[in-house]
């Protein structure tokens, strides 16, 4: 409990009163809100008694998401909406909810019950014996394909062995972190977010607890494999310069390569005048030489892209409309 007092002084106004925020990004939900809602206001009033708020974030869903979602913020003054005027993504939406959250603690959740809503109570009580950070392991998912979790598998390892920041394996974005680490993320001005990688840079105390990821309750997946390769190349981008330094690399081995074949064209030419026209080495080396300069090239246009977005300083999102309580929160404004 102690440590919730402390979180307080950071807390201004009315803002004090909310124990418990838990963020939600919506998605074409509609199967799932009404017992998502009706799950996790348990667990909360469990936690908080009435001290806690919701934030639904729908990010431009094409079903009823949004309609159900003002049924409830009209029944419920805790269940607060973000109306996006077009998807803009999952980790945007969380990030609109981060802008708002005035909870002391602050929990993001999927809206599709992958994510046991009870966990939260786990989640939490972690929290209150001194950490910062608590994220959600997955112990075993089910209901996916074995393609997307090969490549997450895949993805994890490969981010985890090119970063120096350790980003947890085998986690998602559910968590709860205290109200300081959103402070601070609040701070971190990139365009491209990579939530997970940012809280693991904030640092503080972190610690997990493992879960079992549950199939979806109703509708289908919103994370297309395009959004999952854009996703990984904000990871892999805003925490490694890795791939930066790996065109260097290889166009030092292939330079290397390439010298020590031009001594021995050479020597066949002039000492053992034994040559041939090889066409078929040629092309080899033609093509392994474009192959690589496209591919570096192709990497200095990733890292190239966000930074042009980081300079255009956009809005990160547009609001179409929002629960008035929401307003009380602060830094209105994405970014
Ligand atoms: N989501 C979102 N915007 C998107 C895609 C997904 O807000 O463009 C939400 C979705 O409603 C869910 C969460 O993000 O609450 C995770 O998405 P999903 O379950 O589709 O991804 P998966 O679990 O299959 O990786
Ligand atoms: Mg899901």
């Amino acid at each position: 409990m102690a440590g919730q007092q402390v979180a307080a002084i950071f807390v201004g106004r009315t803002m004090a009163d909310v124990r418990i925020s838990v963020i939600v990004p919506v998605y074409n939900e509609e199967a799932n809100l009404a017992l998502l809602r009706q799950r996790l206001t348990a667990v909360l009033e469990g936690l908080a008694g009435p001290a806690y708020e919701v934030i639904f974030i729908n990010d431009g869903s094409r079903d009823k998401s949004i309609d159900i979602l003002h049924a409830f913020a009209a029944e419920d003054a805790r269940l607060r909406y973000v109306n996006f005027s077009r998807n803009f993504g999952h980790q945007i939406a969380v990030w609109a909810g981060l802008d708002r959250a005035r909870g002391q603690a602050i929990a993001i959740i999927d809206a599709d019950l992958q994510d046991p809503p009870e966990v939260i109570a786990d989640l939490y009580a972690r929290l209150q014996q001194g950490y910062e950070v608590v994220y959600a392991r997955r112990r075993q998912r089910q209901g996916e394909s074995w393609l997307k979790k090969a490549t997450a598998r895949a993805f994890y390892r490969t981010l985890a062995s090119i970063t120096s920041v350790s980003i947890p394996v085998d986690t998602g974005d559910f968590r709860i972190v205290d109200r300081r680490v959103v402070e601070v993320l609040r701070q971190m001005k990139e365009h491209n977010k990579f939530i997970r990688g940012q809280i693991a840079w904030v640092g503080f105390r972190q610690t997990y607890v493992e879960y079992d990821r549950h199939s979806r309750h109703g509708g289908t997946t919103g994370y297309t494999y395009g959004k999952m390769l854009r996703f990984a190349l904000d990871g892999i981008t805003s925490f490694s310069d890795f791939p930066l330094k790996l065109a260097s690399y290889m166009g030092f081995f292939v330079a290397a390569a390439s010298f020590l074949m031009g001594i021995y064209a050479l020597y066949g030419r002039f000492i053992r005048k034994d040559y041939v026209p090889g066409w078929a080495s040629l092309m080899l080396v033609m093509l392994f030489l474009g192959g690589v300069q496209l591919f570096s090239l192709g990497i200095i246009g990733e890292y190239l892209s966000r930074i042009s977005q980081d300079v255009k300083n956009r809005p990160l999102y547009v609001v179409a409309d929002e629960s008035p309580e929401a307003a009380v929160g602060p830094a209105k404004q994405g970014l």
